[in-house]
């Protein structure tokens, strides 16, 4: 398989080849098609496997192929994210493979001033990169709320579920839209995060690498 066989866009098959990547991962592979035909997806992988390119490159090209204008204090994609570290790496690679689409990404996380990621929301959103914590934050202000938000991408949920962002993002998801496509990452599949993925998710594609 290669990328342009799972029907990404041209400006990503551009960006991909600067980028140096010649195939997709299995998890690439398997998760592509389903997430541009729409699906909820639940992907059980371990950071190393791709799988940011494996949300990343669907939901770009959703964008590629519907561009809208950015509404104020609102984001077309929100991921979630457990650590500044992963979200600065997630919204990286969204500016990479994004790069020949004109899109607004923010990343927000906390134990930094919420000035500068509340004139960044202000402006309107394609991508949305957030901790759970500096979020509420944001959504209590009134900086940012969702009823634009059509992609909402949980990673790295038993992380979220070990440094205690369960109660954050049970907080955070009676305020998204009822209609939307949910992305789901784990690398483990305890007991609470699968209920967790269950009551988030509506009839999932299962990939496992
Ligand atoms: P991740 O599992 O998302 O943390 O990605 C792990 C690393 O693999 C990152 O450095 C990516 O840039 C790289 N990567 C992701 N997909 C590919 C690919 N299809 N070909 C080559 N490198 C890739």
């Amino acid at each position: 398989t290669s990328f342009s066989d799972l029907g990404l866009a041209q400006p990503l098959l551009k960006a991909l080849e600067s980028e140096g990547y010649e195939r997709p991962t299995p998890i690439q592979a398997q998760a592509i098609p389903h997430v541009i035909a729409g699906r909820d997806l639940l992907g059980i992988a371990q950071t190393g496997t791709g799988k940011t390119a494996a949300f990343a490159l669907p939901i770009l090209h959703r964008l590629a192929n519907a561009p809208k204008r950015p509404v104020r204090g609102r984001c077309r994609v929100l991921v979630l994210s457990p650590t500044r570290e992963l979200a600065s790496q997630i919204g990286e690679s969204f500016r990479a493979y994004g790069r020949h689409l004109n899109l607004r990404i923010a990343v927000i996380f906390g134990g930094v001033g919420h000035r500068p990621q509340s004139e960044a929301l202000a402006r309107g959103l394609d991508v949305l990169v957030a901790t759970p914590g500096r979020l509420i934050d944001h959504m209590q202000t009134g900086a940012v709320s969702f009823a634009e938000t059509e992609v909402v991408v949980l990673d790295e949920a038993d992380q979220m579920l070990d440094m205690g962002f369960i109660h954050a993002i049970k907080k955070i998801v009676p305020r998204l839209p009822k209609e939307r496509q949910n992305l789901f990452f784990s690398a483990t599949m305890p007991r609470e995060i699968a209920a967790l993925a269950s009551d988030l998710l509506r009839d999932p594609v299962e990939v496992s690498v």
